[in-house]
């Protein structure tokens, strides 16, 4: 293709391309073809870098090497610009819109909310009427089998022991199944491959069309119903915030031996994943805090060996009386290296810190100098999070604050709960009487969705003027 490219300079010099080779590849969207009938081309295939690989005697790649973080002025006549860098892959991913010619998708969008895409219940609160959470976050366990030193878990009250009965976890799936809940996340206070339910709930959500994922360590996953999994789970993603033996050990205060191991057993479900067809995403996440800085990058590259898809770094999330004691500018010590781990993501392999939430000492759209961008928590009914033993509070942070209790899956009717008037009076209690910059956890996990329900509850002036 590059030896039909006809190649000419811009009136400020540079390279551009005048023709469009006739086997270009048509763009996947070729949205203006419709209004322009002009034949849209995928830019990338025809794109600069790849000129810069044709013969030589066409180009020099130093000839197109521009720096998207530097700015070029130029001038022709009496006017002035200024041309700004277009390297691709410094191009910064746009966190809130869909993908665009210069914003390359953003796969997952870990670091953000999905309400645009559940206006039906937005509607349905604005309107005052009852409606189903879409998520719900929760424990199947009260307990774990490993001490993590960054565990918010233990702030909740670790108890040996508490599980959600089995009885209990599949009526509420049931129920959840009636209400519309659409995803249901085994991420809680305790292990959740603990509860031996796990399995045979995860086939029935399937069978409901309830969405599950799992956040676990690992340890326990019982590989004989790793199909189970696979098959029906949207994602499953290992709690690890080490990429070596030693770290491993500092972190997660488990035994060294465990390591390799679990290695096998993540490298074992991408394989039956792969070899089955089956959808669900596997990943790692890491807890970013100051004993695993030095894992960062080991565990990039770890990921990326293993197979998986994504590797994800988050903040530690710390109670309102800072028990975790996490100081959030001391994680501006590591921004270069956090940096350099998200520059080893390539098309299949997604590295990437939550920004929103690891930036709240300074100033992101969620925070400013550790304070929120909103007022009132309005985030609960939607997503809702019950704890390991089986008790429904509006949010994580809140779990064991009696006057939140909203009821207990072993004893209540979680169908009859969310028709009922005490579970809409907890909610509302939450909107009239929580100070979320006092009360609150920093980074809870409703924190993206509360931003944007305060935004559609605060509009600015002239909203018409769109
Ligand atoms: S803002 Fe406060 S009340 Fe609301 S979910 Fe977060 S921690 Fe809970």
């Amino acid at each position: 293709m590059s030896e039909q490219k006809k190649i000419s300079e811009n009136r400020f010099g540079k390279k551009i391309i005048t023709d469009i080779p006739e086997e270009a590849p048509l763009a996947h969207t070729p949205g203006h073809k419709l209004r322009t009938s002009n034949k849209i081309v995928d830019r990338v295939a025809i794109s600069l870098d790849e000129i810069a690989m044709s013969p030589k005697d066409l180009l020099q790649p130093d000839e197109l090497t521009i720096d998207a973080e530097t700015t070029q002025e130029v001038a022709y006549g009496d006017q002035k610009g200024i041309i700004r860098g277009v390297t691709e892959e410094k191009s910064i991913p746009n966190q809130f819109t869909g993908p665009s010619y210069r914003n390359k998708k953003e796969k997952y969008r870990f670091d953000g909310h999905k309400m645009l895409y559940h206006l039906e219940r937005i509607q349905q609160w604005q309107a005052g009427e009852k409606f189903a959470p879409i998520h719900i976050d929760m424990g199947l366990t009260k307990f774990c089998n490993e001490a993590c030193i960054y565990c918010y878990a233990v702030v909740q009250n670790m108890t040996k022991g508490d599980l959600i009965e089995r009885d209990a976890l599949l009526r509420f799936i049931e129920d959840c199944g009636k209400l519309g809940v659409k995803s249901l996340g085994f991420i809680g206070d305790g292990e959740p491959t603990l509860n031996p339910a796990l399995y045979d709930a995860t086939v029935l959500a399937g069978e409901l069309g309830i969405d599950t994922a799992m956040a676990t360590n690992g340890l326990a996953l019982d590989m004989d119903r790793a199909h189970d999994l696979l098959k029906n789970m949207t994602w499953i993603r290992f709690n690890l915030s080490a990429g070596t033996e030693e770290g491993f050990l500092r972190v997660h205060q488990t035994q060294k031996k465990h390591f390799q191991p679990l290695m096998e057993k993540i490298r074992e479900l991408v394989r039956i994943r792969n070899e089955n067809g089956y959808k669900c995403t596997i990943g790692l996440q890491m807890v970013l805090i100051p004993e695993c800085y030095d894992q960062v990058i080991p565990e990039a590259e770890l990921g990326k060996e293993l197979g998986v898809d994504y590797f994800v770094i988050k903040h530690c999330s710390d109670s309102e009386y800072k028990e975790i004691g996490i100081d959030y500018k001391d994680y501006e010590t590591v921004y270069d290296v956090l940096h350099a781990a998200e520059a080893m993501s390539t098309d299949d392999y997604v590295v990437q810190a939550k920004w929103e939430k690891i930036g709240a000492g300074r100033e992101t759209a969620l925070y400013k100098d550790g304070y929120r961008k909103y007022d009132v928590c309005y985030g609960t009914p939607f997503l809702l999070q019950i704890s390991g033993n089986g008790k429904i509070y509006p949010c994580g942070p809140f779990f064991n604050k009696e006057r939140f209790y909203i009821g207990d899956l072993h004893e209540d009717s979680f169908y009859d709960l969310v028709k009922g008037e005490h579970y809409w009076n907890v909610h509302q209690d939450v909107v009239n009487s929580v100070d979320v910059h006092k009360d609150c956890a920093i980074g809870c996990r409703q924190d993206y969705v509360n931003k944007f329900l305060w935004d559609l509850k605060n509009p600015p002036e002239h909203i018409n003027f769109i």
